[in-house]
């Protein structure tokens, strides 16, 4: 008897092992959390406290909401400054690395010409507007003081936006609550941004890369325990006369930048995934597969204007090299 009941849980507790998976719109984008769970229930509040966690960044980050710490921090520009959490100061400061990194291609700043667009009603700024709000972008003006975790914007209607880099981050704590909560086998998705943790049960988990112009992809990746995001000029946009404004500024014009499709980067983590692949949406094939060669545990493929794909050295056979 004892036997037989004992046979009884076990299969109902191998029933209760699976796949979960929620959805929802959260950061203007589509936030998906997939995991794999001994116990329905457990798996269930690790999956609302992903959500929460998503909503919780965003509150803190997004431009759209007047009392959000970013928001705050821009209506402060010119003057003092602002005091914030010490999550978004250092993230703010791990934007900035991006900014030196890429000599400037990755600049929070951007938003200081990045607000005249509104890609929605099709809106964007004259070449005169452009030209005087681009003066106002440049990364090095953010000051940042420790101490006192004050952000300021020294000149009135300078800008900053988390956009590149804030999804990655939100992924990459969200990976952390899954991992408190025991869970082995996971994928997190905001937009662009992915990182699977663990790997689909004894075999990779497999994403594939968009097609920057058609339906599909153009490549699948077998992926464990890796972050991956894409940029590209297809995610927000508008045509007018045949050319694409979208969402993703060249710092130094405060015009969308056009020298690639999309980017694609593989990292570690998504904070790191997500900064990169918008950097090097910005720096372009030469500049970008450069930096990218140069850094360890980082790959890129890169969709260049002309549809040829290029991959970063790790990620080709020496014999097959060319752009
Ligand atoms: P992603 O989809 O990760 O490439 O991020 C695109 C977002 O990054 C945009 O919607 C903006 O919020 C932000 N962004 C656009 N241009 C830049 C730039 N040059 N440097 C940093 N962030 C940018
Ligand atoms: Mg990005």
């Amino acid at each position: 008897m004892a036997f037989a009941t004992m046979l009884l849980l076990s299969f109902a507790n191998d029933a209760l092992a699976d796949w979960l998976r929620r959805e929802a719109p959260i950061m203007g984008t589509r936030v998906a959390v997939e995991v794999w769970v001994e116990q329905a229930q457990a798996g269930e509040q690790a999956l609302a406290d992903v959500m929460a966690e998503m909503e919780r960044i965003n509150k803190l980050m997004s431009p759209y909401i007047e009392a959000s710490e970013l928001s705050r921090i821009n209506e402060s520009a010119g003057s003092e400054g602002v005091v914030v959490s010490q999550e978004l100061f250092d993230l703010i400061r791990r934007a900035i690395e991006f900014g030196r990194l890429s000599e400037g291609a990755f600049d929070i700043t951007y938003a200081s010409v990045g607000h005249l667009y509104q890609y929605r009603e099709q809106i964007r700024p004259s070449v005169a507007q452009r030209e005087k709000a681009v003066a106002l972008v440049d990364y090095h003006l953010i000051k940042l003081d420790a101490e006192q975790r004050r952000v300021t914007l020294p000149r009135a209607g300078m800008k900053i936006d988390l956009g590149g880099i804030a999804k990655g981050h939100a992924v990459d704590n969200a990976i952390g609550i899954l991992k408190v909560a025991g869970i082995n086998h996971a994928i997190v998705t905001a937009g662009g941004d992915s990182r699977v943790l663990g790997d689909h049960r004894g075999r990779p988990w497999v994403l594939g890369v968009k097609h920057p112009r058609g339906e599909g992809s153009i490549l699948r990746l077998p992926l464990s325990n890796l972050a991956i995001s894409t940029s590209g000029d297809y995610e927000r946009y508008f045509e007018v006369d045949g050319r694409r404004y979208h969402h993703i500024i060249d710092p130094r014009s405060g015009d969308s930048s056009r020298h690639l499709l999309s980017a694609t980067v593989l990292a570690d983590d998504s904070t790191t995934a997500d900064a990169l692949s918008t950097t090097l949406f910005v720096m372009g094939a030469e500049a970008g597969l450069a930096l990218v060669n140069k850094m360890p545990n980082v790959s890129c493929v890169l969709v260049k204007p002309n549809g040829k794909v290029v991959y970063s050295d790790d990620l080709v056979a020496p014999s097959d090299k060319s752009d």
